[in-house]
C-alpha cells in the first residue's frame, strides 16, 4: 500500500474503531488503489483520500411508530450521503435488525465506486433502519415507512438524493415511502426508484440486479474461454437479487441446484423450480423450507452457511455481507468452483476473496457485478425526468450494454494498473479514477 493510503487507513481505523464492516470495505479499496496513488502524487496535497473516506453527511434519526397493539415502538433511521462529486446521492435503504452505522457506511463507500462504474451521473449514498420487517403486519410496515419518511423527506429530492430498495425494502415499502413523501411535499417527482409501474417505475428494475450480475459473469467467463452453459450453480439468498439471478443464469444454460434464506437452504439436484420459489417468497412471504415440502426429492437443511458445501461451478452469493468466510471459500475451491459473482454487497470476507484469487477462481466483485440495480435505477430517474416509459427490451438492452461496459473497464484497469484478471483491483481503480477526477476539479469541498 502507498504511504499516503496507509496513513489514511490508519487514521480511519482510529476514528472508526467500532465500525468493522466500514474498515473492512475501506481496507480493500485503499489497498488496491496503490498504483493509482503512486501515479498521482497531487492527490495527497489535495487531501483527496482523506476526503474520499469521510461521508459528506450522516443523518441519524428517531423513527417512532405504533404497533398493532397500540404500543409505541422506536427504531433508528440512517441516511449516509457519502459522495456527490459525480451526481446526486444514490443508493438503497435497508431494513434489517443488523443495521448500524458501520454497515450503512460500508455500503455507502462501496456505492460511490459502483455508481461511478455504471458510467451514469450518480453519486453514492445509503440508508436504512434496524427495524425488523419479519413478522410485522402490513399495517405495521406501512406505519413504520410513513414515520421513516416523515423525517427523511427533508434530506432527499430528485436532484439531491434518490434512495431505492435493498434488503427488506421492495416494491411494497417503496410504495408506502413514496406515498408519504408525496403527501408531505406535494411533489410528484422521481425521488425514489423501484417504484410501481403505474406510478413512475421502470420496467426491468425488479430484475436488474440479478440479470446484470449474470450479464457480467457471462462476460467474465467468455473473456476467459468459458460460458455459463451446462454449469452447476449455487445461489444464496432467495430475495430480489437471488431470484432474478437464478432466472437469468438458467436462461443462459446454467442449472441452479440450491438457494437459501437466513434460516437454511434447499438443495434440488434436478434444478430449483423458480416458480415455486417465487410463490413462497414473493407472494406468500414464507420460509424457504416450504420448498422441500412442495417439491419431491428436494432437501432442506437448517443453517444458511452450509450452502457453500454443495459442489458447483459457479457460486452467486446474493444474500448479505460476509456470508462466505475463508473456510467456505476453501470448501468451494476444493469442490471445483470456477467462478464467483457477488450479487450481494461484500458477501466475501477479505480472507475469502484472497483465497479465491490465489486459487485462480474467476472473481467478479460486488461493486461491478451487482451494479445493474443502481444502473436501472438511474434509467428510472431519466425516464421520470423525461416523463416517458421505455419498454422492457429497451431497458434490458441498456442494462446489458452497461454491464458489458463495466466488465471492459474493470478488465482494462486490472491490466493497466494491477494484474490481468484481478477484477477486484480493476473495479476499485476504474470506479475511483472518475470520482477522483471530479473531486480534484471541484476543489477542496
Ligand atoms: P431481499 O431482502 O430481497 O433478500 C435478501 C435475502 O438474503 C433473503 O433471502 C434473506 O433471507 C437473505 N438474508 C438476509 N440477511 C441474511 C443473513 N444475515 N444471513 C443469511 N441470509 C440473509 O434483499 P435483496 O435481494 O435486495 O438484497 C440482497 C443483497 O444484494 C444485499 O447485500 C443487497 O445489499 C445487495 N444488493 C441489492 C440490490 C437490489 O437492487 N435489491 C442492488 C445491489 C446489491 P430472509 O428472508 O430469511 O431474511
Amino acid at each position: 500500500m502507498s504511504d499516503y493510503a496507509q496513513k489514511v487507513l490508519e487514521g480511519l481505523k482510529q476514528r472508526n474503531a467500532d465500525q468493522p464492516e466500514f474498515i473492512q470495505a475501506a481496507t480493500e479499496i485503499l489497498t488496491t488503489l496503490k498504483p493509482v496513488i503512486d501515479r498521482h502524487p497531487e492527490y495527497e496535497d489535495a487531501g483527496l483520500l482523506d476526503r474520499y473516506v469521510e461521508p459528506e453527511r450522516v443523518v441519524l434519526f428517531r423513527v417512532p411508530w405504533i404497533d398493532d397493539q397500540g404500543k409505541v415502538r422506536v427504531n433508528r433511521g440512517y441516511r449516509v450521503q457519502f459522495n456527490s462529486a459525480i451526481g446526486p446521492y444514490k443508493g438503497g435503504l435497508r431494513l434489517h435488525p443488523s443495521v448500524n452505522l458501520s454497515i450503512i457506511k460500508f455500503l455507502g463507500l462501496e456505492q460511490v465506486l459502483k455508481n461511478s462504474l455504471t458510467g451514469l451521473p450518480i453519486g453514492g449514498g445509503k440508508g436504512g433502519s434496524d427495524f425488523d420487517p419479519k413478522g410485522k403486519s402490513n399495517n405495521e410496515i406501512m406505519r413504520f415507512c410513513q414515520s421513516f419518511m416523515t423525517e427523511l423527506f427533508r434530506h432527499i429530492g430528485q436532484d439531491t438524493d434518490v434512495p431505492a430498495g435493498d434488503i427488506g425494502v421492495g416494491g411494497r415499502e417503496i410504495g408506502y415511502l413514496y406515498g408519504q413523501y408525496k403527501r408531505i411535499t406535494g411533489l410528484y417527482e422521481g425521488v425514489l426508484t423501484g417504484k410501481g409501474l403505474t406510478w413512475g417505475g421502470s420496467l426491468a428494475r425488479k430484475e436488474a440486479t440479478g440479470f446484470g450480475l449474470c450479464y457480467l459473469v457471462e462476460a467474465m467467463l467468455r473473456a476467459n474461454g468459458q460460458s455459463p452453459e451446462g454449469k452447476t450453480v449455487v445461489v444464496s439468498g432467495s430475495g430480489n437479487v437471488a431470484i432474478y439471478a437464478n432466472q437469468k443464469i438458467t436462461e443462459m444454460g446454467g442449472k441452479v441446484v440450491a438457494m437459501s434464506d437466513s434460516n437454511g437452504y434447499v438443495y434440488d439436484k434436478d434444478g430449483i423450480k423458480l416458480d415455486v420459489i417465487k410463490q413462497i417468497k414473493e407472494v406468500e412471504r414464507k420460509r424457504i423450507r416450504e420448498y422441500a415440502e412442495r417439491v419431491p426429492g428436494a432437501v432442506y437443511t437448517e443453517g444458511c452457511s452450509g450452502i457453500w458445501t454443495i459442489p458447483c461451478d459457479i457460486a452467486l452469493p446474493c444474500a448479505t455481507q460476509n456470508e462466505i468466510n475463508e473456510a467456505s471459500a476453501k470448501t468451494l475451491i476444493k469442490n471445483g468452483v470456477k467462478a464467483v459473482g457477488e450479487g450481494a454487497n461484500m458477501p466475501s470476507t477479505l480472507e475469502a476473496t484472497a483465497a479465491f484469487q490465489q486459487a485462480g477462481v474467476l472473481f467478479a466483485p460486488a461493486k461491478a457485478a451487482n451494479a445493474g440495480g443502481v444502473a436501472v435505477s438511474a434509467l428510472e430517474m431519466s425516464q421520470n425526468s423525461q416523463r416517458l416509459s421505455w419498454t422492457f427490451d429497451e431497458v434490458d438492452q441498456r442494462l446489458k450494454g452497461i454491464m458489458l461496459g463495466i466488465f471492459s473497464k474493470i478488465d482494462e484497469a486490472a491490466s493497466e494498473y494491477a494484474t490481468p484478471g484481478d477484477y477486484v483491483s480493476g473495479a476499485n481503480i476504474a470506479g475511483f479514477l472518475k470520482v477522483a477526477d471530479a473531486m480534484m476539479a471541484q476543489g477542496a469541498v
